[in-house]
């Protein structure tokens, strides 16, 4: 044949202009590598997730009429790596070439980089015509802060804009209209979750013994798999939640797992959706629907998409390798073993850890504001927590995982994505809903044995890194504040934190 074409895992995009027309000449290898399934501890249902709708494109493929290799773990088990499979494949197709699309990952990144000397055949290396701006975005957009870049995107892309390129309604961002809790009197919509039976998959991750953590119903995963099944989670999305997404975009609630958030990032992120397709989509349906949906619910979902997903996985090409090495507030301490088991007495954790092991799955604000917010505070080692979040959750790839987890949510960056750290007390989540009233710590509290840890290690965190933050303009209140209160109670409140820190597996 003239090539042999290497398809990742999160490179099913079914809008490849490779498969514009069947080809003979072509083979596509599609493959369940042990070196994906085991770069970090995954959870049993990203495996799954990857694997089935791995398979489901292959057949797809196949149905297509294009001639593709699918293999299973049982097939690959005998290459030592990628490499070996890449050059056995080579040769029993009788390739003149090889060719991959630009992987997302760093990692994989240089290890194909590193094939493409090992294995001495003619390469080709193209786009993997998913993201809205390249690689290199960082250098070529003006301003390095996400609202700007955002912005441009717009523009680029002419989305939510009047005949005049200005935005629509007059303003660029309605962030300040959303952000509220979640009134008890809202009803949440229950999230749409399919019903696959993963029986030999799952069969087949226990007798390769990949490890895993979490849990899964084999006989009905929940995610969608194929495009099919992504497009339908989208309209269900756009139908029951996009009327109030923003609204409640960064509301806590025990009533529900999801809220009104869309669980995209799954098919976004192996590319059976493409960002574009989502985004024109949420904004046809908001001009069908302007009497029950308003401006401000349709342009928080855009922004999250069309600005914050490019914007990190811009500031991860510009920053890596290093950025996997950032730890700007030198934090040092080990996670706390109930990450794996949700066994704390913090309501708050215990909801988000839970349902991340039961679901892979966890919100933007549990993650940053619940599980991200404790690290940080403790001063838990960044790449453990980078550990965590990249195998826990389903949607977890690195490029977008690592900017998130460092920069965002621990700072270890020094403030490159975020401008300040997203650090809060037990106050915000309180504030944000109502998970404290079944805690077995009193949110109201600030010292003592049954006092919200999250109050303590707040200001402790504050304390410890005066140097660093007090200068930084979007703090300074916080540091006022600190300093207001008298020595006594910050010496009480330093010595509750003190404590709830040497024992942080008691917690
Ligand atoms: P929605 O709230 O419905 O948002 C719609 C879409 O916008 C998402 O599907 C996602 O594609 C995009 N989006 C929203 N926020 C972000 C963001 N901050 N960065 C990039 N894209 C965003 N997202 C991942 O896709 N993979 C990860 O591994 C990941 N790790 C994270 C780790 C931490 C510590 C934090 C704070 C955030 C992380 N995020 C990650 C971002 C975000 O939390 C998830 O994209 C989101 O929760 C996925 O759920 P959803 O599809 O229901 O999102």
């Amino acid at each position: 044949i003239k090539q042999l074409r290497l398809v990742l895992g999160d490179q099913l995009n079914a809008a490849h202009s490779w498969w514009r027309e069947p080809d003979d000449q072509v083979v596509y290898l599609i493959a369940e590598l042990h070196q994906e399934a085991t770069y970090v501890v995954h959870h049993i249902q990203k495996l799954v997730g990857f694997f089935a709708a791995m398979e489901a494109f292959a057949k797809a493929l196949q149905a297509a009429g294009h001639r593709v290799d699918y293999l299973t773990l049982d097939a690959t088990q005998a290459y030592a790596d990628l490499g070996a499979l890449l050059e056995a494949k080579l040769l029993e197709h009788q390739a003149r070439s090889w060719a991959y699309q630009l992987p997302d990952e760093y990692r994989l990144d240089q290890q194909l980089k590193a094939l493409e000397t090992r294995l001495g055949y003619p390469v080709e290396r193209v786009d993997s015509e998913h993201f809205l701006t390249s690689r290199s975005a960082w250098q070529q957009y003006p301003h390095h802060r996400m609202e700007f870049f955002y912005r441009r995107l717009r523009q680029q892309y002419q989305v939510l804009l009047d005949p005049q390129g200005q935005p629509l309604g007059g303003k660029w961002n309605y962030d300040a209209e959303n952000r509220c809790a979640l009134p008890q009197t809202v009803s949440l919509p229950e999230p749409l979750c399919f019903t696959l039976s993963v029986e030999p998959i799952v069969a087949r991750i226990q007798r390769h013994q990949l490890p895993y953590l979490g849990r899964i119903d084999a006989k009905a995963f929940i995610w969608p798999v194929t495009r099919r099944q992504a497009r339908q989670l989208l309209a269900d999305f756009l139908t029951r939640c996009l009327p109030f997404f923003g609204r409640y975009q960064d509301a806590l609630s025990t009533r529900g797992w999801s809220l009104f958030h869309s669980r995209l990032s799954f098919c976004l992120n192996t590319k059976m959706l493409h960002p574009l397709e989502v985004i024109r989509a949420a904004e046809a349906h908001w001009q069908a629907h302007q009497d029950v949906i308003s401006l401000a619910q349709v342009e928080g979902f855009i922004r999250q998409i069309l600005g914050w997903r490019e914007y990190v996985r811009a500031l991860y090409w510009e920053q890596m390798p290093s950025y996997a090495q950032t730890n700007a507030l030198q934090a040092e301490r080990d996670l706390p073993a109930f990450f794996w088991t949700g066994r704390t007495k913090m309501a708050c954790l215990r909801q988000a850890i839970e349902q991340s092991l039961d679901y892979a799955y966890a919100h933007h604000i549990q993650r940053l504001m619940v599980t991200g917010n404790f690290a940080l505070l403790a001063g838990i080692a960044p790449d453990q927590v980078d550990r965590w979040y990249l195998g826990v959750y389903i949607d977890a790839l690195e490029w977008v995982e690592l900017p998130n987890t460092r920069g965002m949510s621990q700072y270890a960056d020094g403030g490159l994505l975020a401008s300040k750290p997203y650090a809060a007390s037990g106050q915000y989540i309180n504030k944000m809903g109502d998970l404290c009233g079944q805690c077995f710590y009193q949110v109201k509290q600030k010292t003592g044995p049954q006092s919200c840890p999250l109050n303590s290690l707040y200001w402790h965190f504050i304390d410890r890194h005066q140097a660093q933050l007090a200068n930084n303009a979007r703090m300074k209140l916080v540091y006022a504040n600190w300093q207001r209160q008298q020595p006594e109670q910050r010496a009480a409140v330093l010595a509750t934190a003190e404590a709830y820190l040497a024992q942080l597996e008691a917690l």
